[in-house]
């Protein structure tokens, strides 16, 4: 079998029903970018996609996500990953800055001057033991990379070798950020801190998904994934013989209203289309059949999907335990720990870069606008702090099996929508910096 051959089909596996983009069809409606993309949109995704699907690379990607997923390492210990990525990048000459934030890599692509713009991976694995049989299950024992970070790295390591070969060609300079600790919230803050979007002016982040199929990229404007919070909160009232409730002052029946009310919030409180979530998951207090406590503790998470309604829940929440705890005579500490993780909202101008680079390489008929999601990600800090967009890539196929939810033990990755991914980021990336030098339409 010959080489183009292979990549034909290649490509076509990949996006069986999106064969039209790869004649250099495009939507005449769109709204004009820039010259480029208005005039040579079907060259620049032939470009990108041939780079991406080439055979040596296509393979080159997957083998580097099958060796990071048989080493999965757990929020701020993924010093073998990012020893992988690292030695990748020196393979292809891509200068680099690491550590950042304990574990996280930074490399650049470019020329080296403004504007800059940022592509982010999360490199993390999960406390969970792989339940999937396959030639590459992972290799550590309770660990697993169950949400497809690995995946992730392969993807913008697959996109560094793309736009490293178009290097000379790139108006600006790329940020590749492979970012530890995204499951436990706290990388991304940890990158932000140690100063990776300075001077950056945009970013932009995919995560695979089990919701669209293979090779639909999935993706709204404005609010997209929930922020989540947690609450601990410890009632105070005064012990003492359960036979004589009149001479203790009762938390346990404080807490049982106090859990009824806090229901009321979302139910009563917030705008049904908001769809916010008050949830107590656990309930601490008592140790004799004949006893009343002195103090009960309750804790749970708080989810909403936009800002104002996220931070309205923590102050309720808040207010809600102090004041009912009040009624039934008892006092109450209410503590939010962390990590809380913000709802993470897509920038609109962004946003639509995405969708129309997206539909160049997956076709206009593989885009998706995404509903709400209740997940949170903590792709939310950096775009608290500079534009930016959040995208799902697809990779849903009933007959490979590849079904299961993020963070299941049965959880798999459908390869073949590597090579997609690692152009998206590639696109994405290429297009910004030749629309901000080169912009005569705005958007
Ligand atoms: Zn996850
Ligand atoms: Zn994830």
């Amino acid at each position: 079998m010959n080489l183009s051959l292979i990549i034909f089909i290649t490509l076509h596996l990949i996006r069986p029903s999106s064969s039209k983009i790869f004649h250099g069809d495009h939507d005449h409606q769109t709204t004009c970018l820039n010259p480029f993309l208005d005039h040579q949109n079907s060259s620049l995704q032939d470009h990108i996609l041939k780079l991406a699907n080439h055979v040596e690379t296509a393979a080159w990607i997957k083998k580097i996500r099958r060796e990071i997923h048989e080493h999965p390492e757990l929020a701020f210990e993924e010093i073998h990953t990012s020893s992988i990525i690292r030695r990748e990048l020196e393979k292809m000459s891509i200068r680099y800055q690491w550590p950042v934030a304990k574990t996280g890599v930074v490399a650049r692509v470019g020329s080296g001057l403004p504007p800059f713009v940022a592509l982010r991976a999360d490199m993390d694995a999960l406390p969970i033991q792989e339940m999937v049989e396959w030639e590459h299950k992972s290799k550590i024992d309770g660990k697993m990379h169950a949400c497809g970070h690995d995946a992730h790295v392969a993807m913008l390591l697959g996109a560094a070798k793309i736009l490293k070969q178009l290097e000379n060609e790139l108006q600006g300079t790329v940020l590749l950020i492979f970012q530890p600790a995204e499951e436990q919230g706290e990388g991304a803050k940890q990158m932000i801190k140690e100063g990776v979007l300075d001077k950056v002016e945009a970013i932009f982040g995919l995560h695979l998904v089990l919701s669209s199929d293979t090779g639909v990229v999935a993706s709204r404007s404005g609010d997209f994934l929930a922020g989540c919070g947690f609450f601990r909160a410890v009632i105070h009232g005064k012990g003492g013989h359960a036979a004589i409730p009149q001479d203790s002052i009762d938390p346990i029946l404080a807490v049982s209203a106090t859990i009824i009310s806090l229901q009321h919030i979302v139910s009563r409180e917030a705008d049904p289309l908001d769809m916010p979530v008050v949830s107590v998951t656990m309930v601490d207090g008592g140790t004799g059949l004949n006893a009343i406590p002195d103090s009960v503790s309750i804790a749970g998470t708080y989810r909403a999907v936009s800002k104002k309604s996220f931070y309205a829940l923590a102050e309720r929440i808040k207010e809600v335990i102090k004041t009912q705890a009040s009624v039934y005579r008892c006092s109450a500490t209410v503590d939010f720990e962390g990590p809380i993780v913000s709802p993470t909202v897509n920038d609109e101008r962004i946003y639509e870069h995405v969708v129309k680079v997206s539909a160049m390489i997956v076709g206009k008929q593989n885009i998706e606008v995404a509903p709400p999601i209740m997940g949170s990600e903590d792709f939310a800090f950096y775009l608290e702090k500079i534009p930016g967009a959040f995208a799902f890539l697809g990779m849903r196929d009933e007959k490979k099996a590849i079904i299961h939810s993020p963070h299941s033990p049965y959880y798999a990755v459908h390869e073949d929508v590597l090579p997609t991914g690692s152009a998206l980021h590639a696109a994405f990336a290429y297009t910004y910096l030749l629309k901000t030098s080169t912009s005569v339409c705005g958007s």
